[in-house]
Order: C-alpha cells, then structure tokens, then sequence
C-alpha cells in the first residue's frame, strides 16, 4: 500500500467518515502549504500526551505542562459537589458548560448501550462511574443526574446505569434524577439550545 492510500484507510477509520470524503481529506492534505502540514502532523503526534482523561468525570482536558490529574470542572471548589451529571460524551459537556445552566460536576460515560446489543456495555466507563461515586459520596453526593438522548437507545442506558449504581446507593441518602422532558424526543444533549438544556435540568425527575 502506498503512503497515499493508508492515509485514505486511516482516515476512513474517522467516525462519520466514508470511502470518498476520506479521499477527499488525503488529497486535500496535499494541496495544503508545508507550514499547516507540519503543524497537523506535530498537533496529532503529541495530542495523546498533552490531553489527558480526568481521574473523576473522564472528560479529556489539556494539562497546559501541569502535571493534574483533575480537570479545571473537577478540581473547582465554587461548583456544586452534591450533584454529578452522567453524560454520553464530551461533546455533552461543552454544550452544557456553554450554556451555563449547570454548576454541580460531570461524568463522561463514553457512549450510550444500544437496545438490541446489551453486550455493549462493556464499552461504557461503569466501573470508573462507580468509583467516582462511591469517592464523592464522602463529599456530600446527594444526587446522580442521569442525562442520556430521549432515545430508545438512551433510555436503555439509563436503566443500566440504575441496575450499577443502586447496589452502592441503599445505604446512602442519594437520589437517581433523569433529564426533564424539555428536550424532546429524538434529542441529543450535544445539539440543544441553552433554553431547552435549562428546562431539561429544572424539569429533572
Ligand atoms: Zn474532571
């Protein structure tokens, strides 16, 4: 395989990317001028160690050559370190934070389980949501926002994540809220507007 072609195939392993825009995105890296070329391949072959995952909400922040192992949300003593939002993606938080109609903390579960492929949940970060609460429930957890797509798919989610974490709650006074219904079917958290991310959070139930 020429070089050419295996930056094709590797492009086509993008999410969302096909056959034909993964060649378009080869060919336009040639047309690119040397300097933006340089940059792209030095930004993608440090990426990985300039960016880390947050130790308690898994969300990806840049270390800025610090050597934290909590990210700028998580370590913040003026949020509200009560309530944890459980979201698909990072994507979610950006567009909460955003926002600005949410100051308690996140965690970023890594997907949501399809309805029909259960063994999916193998993929999402369960065991390190687990370990989250049970590190934040000495620190007052009071309540778990659960904030997956108005989906089948998300409502599956949610009821896997319950089966998880309401062995660790009996004993504790913390409650298990879901997103309001201000956002409407079909919805993804990512992609609403201010107005409805508000409503869906003062409508939790
Ligand atoms: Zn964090």
């Amino acid at each position: 395989m020429n070089n050419l072609d295996k930056l094709i195939t590797l492009f086509e392993s993008f999410p969302g990317v096909g056959a034909r825009q993964a060649k378009r995105f080869a060919f336009h890296v040639l047309t690119m001028n040397d300097v933006d070329v340089a940059d792209l391949s030095q930004l993608i072959a440090t990426i990985k160690s300039s960016v880390v995952e947050c130790d308690s909400c898994h969300r990806f922040f840049s270390k800025n050559g610090g050597d934290a192992s909590l990210c700028s949300i998580c370590s913040a003593s003026n949020r509200e370190h009560d309530r944890l939002l459980v979201v698909e993606r990072d994507s979610d938080i950006q567009a909460i934070e955003r926002a600005g109609v949410y100051n308690g903390l996140y965690f970023v579960l890594g997907g949501t389980v399809p309805l029909l492929r259960s063994a999916d949940n193998e993929k999402l970060r369960a065991g390190a949501l687990k370990a989250t609460v049970q590190a934040r429930l000495p620190e007052g957890l009071s309540e778990i926002i659960l904030g997956f797509s108005i989906n089948p798919d998300g409502e599956n989610t949610a009821r896997f994540i319950e089966s998880v974490l309401n062995p660790i709650l009996t004993e504790s006074p913390v409650k298990i809220s879901h997103l309001g219904r201000g956002l409407s079917t079909g919805s993804e958290l990512e992609y609403a507007d201010a107005e409805t991310l508000k409503n869906a959070l003062k409508n939790r139930y």
